[in-house]
């Protein structure tokens, strides 16, 4: 069967399976081996080369539905991102990086890079002439990430893309908001695709995991630098993974829709201040995110008016959890000042337009008019209390 005929919930469940081909079970089974015979056998298998038979075979779903050739499992989304960044960088390359991104990235670079003598950029905005103009000599990577977090800014991918392509830089994207539901940026000409798998492919809030998806080319290049640095995930988790990516598209297609409805009920709500949601006709890149996403997501950020604490705000919510991490089944909020972005100055928190007031929702699979009610109920309460 093509696997690019299949339809993505085909794709979910069966690519990738391991056939139980002793007992015909009809889940794959799990291969916890961390020792294989190696006389007469093509492949050398070890955890550490992600390539024992439960890594290889998700790898496939994960291509599959990222639209690429080949893909790896990393024991986190950071593990993916940094092996990714060090299998194309060196001491005196240089990496474009969006300015709007998830903390942890800016800080690892912060941080890392100048150990190893890799320059950056951090670009000025997020159009595409905001990274021509920081493109130098020995540009090596551009990075970018959309919808960003966590005030869903969106990227122009096919620009950045034909940018990159014309200047022979090679691009990466952390396509961890949008999913592989939404979003596949190998199709708008993006070179390697990455994932904090412990978001939307896990799904559950249960398993810590990252995914890289490319042409063969780049995955070996990754591969080869991978295997030094380590950052493999147990055969355990990756076999988690794989049950609970059988579900991705049914949940993401489900978090979307009530996304949808939320936003729309936030934006309309007279103590909302705003909403950041590229769904809304209102989002200044409203236009792009539909030529370039399959659907607009379920992230979706907003301020209270100012009076309203966020913090008190978010300690009256009864069904919505108050969370560090998104995109499990359950809805979550946080304060990004408070958590993904508290690492940041508060000046640097400012540059980016990420205030004290913003709360970030992951929105789940709940019942529309109960998340709904939560929102309504939390913010009187909040209200009274400032009356009081
Ligand atoms: N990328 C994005 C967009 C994230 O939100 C996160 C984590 O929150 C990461 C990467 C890092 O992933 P992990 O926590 O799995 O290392």
């Amino acid at each position: 069967m093509s696997k690019k005929k299949l339809g993505t919930n085909t794709i979910c469940t069966h690519v990738g399976e391991i056939k139980d081909k002793q007992f015909k079970g009809a889940i794959s089974p799990i291969y916890l081996s961390t020792s294989y015979e190696f006389d007469n056998v093509d492949i050398k298998r070890y955890p550490r080369y992600f390539n024992t038979p439960n890594q290889e075979y998700l790898s496939k779903k994960i291509a599959a539905l990222e639209h690429a050739e080949a893909a790896m499992i990393f024991g986190s989304g950071m593990a993916a991102i940094s092996h990714m960044f060090f299998a194309f960088l060196k001491q005196g390359d240089h990496i474009v990086v969006q300015n709007a991104l998830y903390g942890g990235t800016t800080n690892f670079i912060r941080e890392e890079f100048p150990k190893h003598g890799i320059e950056f950029t951090f670009t000025d905005g997020y159009a595409v002439e905001d990274f021509e103009a920081a493109i130098q000599d020995n540009t090596k990577l551009i990075h970018l990430e959309t919808p960003s977090n966590p005030l869903l800014t969106v990227t122009d991918v096919r620009g950045i893309a034909k940018l990159a392509k014309k200047r022979g830089i090679t691009t990466t994207i952390d396509n961890t908001f949008a999913s592989p539901i939404n979003q596949n940026p190998i199709d708008l000409g993006i070179d390697i695709v990455m994932h904090s798998a412990t978001k939307y492919l896990g799904g559950h809030s249960d398993i810590l995991a990252g995914a890289v998806a490319s042409n063969q080319e780049h995955m070996d290049r990754i591969w080869n630098v991978s295997k030094n640095l380590g950052g493999s995930l147990s055969d355990f988790t990756v076999w988690m993974l794989e049950r609970s990516m059988k579900t991705l598209a049914l949940r993401v297609k489900a978090q979307t829709k009530n996304a949808k409805k939320l936003a729309k009920f936030l934006d309309e709500h007279d103590d909302v201040a705003k909403v950041y949601y590229p769904g809304l006709k209102s989002h200044p890149e409203h236009k792009l995110a539909r030529s370039q996403m399959h659907d607009f997501g379920a992230m979706l950020s907003f301020e209270l008016n100012e009076g309203i604490d966020a913090m008190a705000f978010q300690k009256q919510l009864q069904l919505i959890k108050s969370s560090m991490s998104l995109a499990g089944v359950e809805s979550t909020m946080l304060l990004p000042s408070e958590t993904s972005h508290a690492l940041l100055t508060l000046e640097q928190r400012a540059d980016l337009g990420i205030s004290d007031q913003l709360i970030r929702f992951s929105v789940g699979i709940e019942t529309f008019k109960d998340l709904k009610n939560d929102i309504k109920q939390a913010i009187a309460k909040t209200k009274v209390e400032v009356l009081a």
